[in-house]
């Protein structure tokens, strides 16, 4: 029976490990490695980074110093988490089993990829990026894509157009309606071309040729790993999210959930964050420890 087990090593669970080891709390983390701050080239909004960080850096340093305070992790993937009269039981899809007084939930959501050959290393290359908030100020005035479903792709049109006058909507699903736009001046392309990638650059491919971009946004949505929680006993909301109070407690008592997993603005600083309070609350529900 361990403290508290840590579901999820990104940023998010590594930083809750780091808080729960200094509050001398025994806490393991199970971790898949999928991490989607695996994927960043270099982060520069990442607060005391003035030169940038790649996310596999990040996710090394923030392992070690978790590991420093007596954090131990284990490779493995849960296949299920059911609350137990003394915590948590929790079960690995190779069949091993843990137990815990409290677990937090911190295995953030999966990106959905367009279906194009080398993908990772179009993200790698920063030829297609997923989050605008993590690194359009890189691609300032450049020529940038945003390419999904028209009425997803609409919602990003405002805040990328705050970046690039070269802005261009390549819709998955239908021809857009320019009266959809609000007046914000942006090309709009025929929908249902092909996405390509040339090994430097994606384009866009249309019966009369190939538009090629610095960059292209896609927005095709996020496999969320929420039902974990729901195995648990928690009602999700009518969008499959968790719901969770200041304390990042869910509905379950000794439950809680940090990071992508719960947060609007899927963002290192706020998963970070996030880790620390629950962390810190985690620490004061479970039995006094004191010192001998
Ligand atoms: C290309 C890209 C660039 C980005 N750039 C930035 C940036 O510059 N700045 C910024 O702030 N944010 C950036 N982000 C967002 C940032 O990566 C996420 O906000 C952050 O990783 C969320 O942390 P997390 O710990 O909640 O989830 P994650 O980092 O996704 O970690 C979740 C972990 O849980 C594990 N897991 C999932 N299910 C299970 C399971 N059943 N059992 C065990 N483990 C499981 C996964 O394998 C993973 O290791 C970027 C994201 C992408 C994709």
């Amino acid at each position: 029976m361990v403290d508290v087990i840590v579901i999820g090593g990104g940023p998010a669970g590594l930083t809750a490990a780091i808080y729960l080891g200094r509050l001398h709390r025994a806490c393991r983390v199970l971790d898949a490695g999928r991490s989607r701050a695996r994927w960043i080239p270099e982060s520069n909004n990442c607060p005391g980074f003035p030169h940038g960080i790649s996310g596999e850096e990040l996710l090394a340093r923030l392992r070690t110093q978790a590991e420093s305070f007596g954090a131990r992790f284990e490779q493995a993937s849960v296949a299920a988490l059911a609350r137990s009269a003394t915590g948590f039981r929790i079960e690995g899809e190779d069949g091993r089993c843990w137990q815990a007084r409290a677990v937090i939930l911190a295995t953030g959501l999966a990106d959905r990829l367009p279906d194009i050959p080398c993908v990772e290393e179009a993200v790698a290359c920063g030829a297609l990026r997923l989050c605008p908030v993590c690194d359009a100020y890189e691609v300032s005035d450049r020529e940038i894509g945003i390419h999904g479903p028209w009425d997803a792709i609409v919602s990003h049109a405002r805040f990328l157009r705050g970046y690039t006058a070269r802005l261009s909507l390549l819709p998955t699903d239908r021809d857009g309606d320019a009266a959809d736009l609000d007046g914000i001046d942006v090309r709009v392309l025929p929908a249902k071309g092909q996405l390509v990638f040339d090994g430097k650059r994606c384009g866009y491919a249309l019966d009369d040729g190939c538009y090629w971009f610095d960059t292209v946004y896609p927005f095709l949505g996020c496999r969320s790993s929420a039902h974990l929680a729901a195995q648990a006993g928690v009602a999700l909301t009518g969008a499959g999210e968790i719901p969770v109070d200041a304390h990042q407690r869910t509905r379950v008592s000794g439950l809680y959930a940090i990071g992508d997993i719960v947060s609007g603005l899927n963002q290192i600083s706020v998963a970070v964050g996030q880790a620390a309070v629950a962390a810190l609350h985690v620490h004061g529900e479970l039995p006094f420890a004191p010192r001998g």
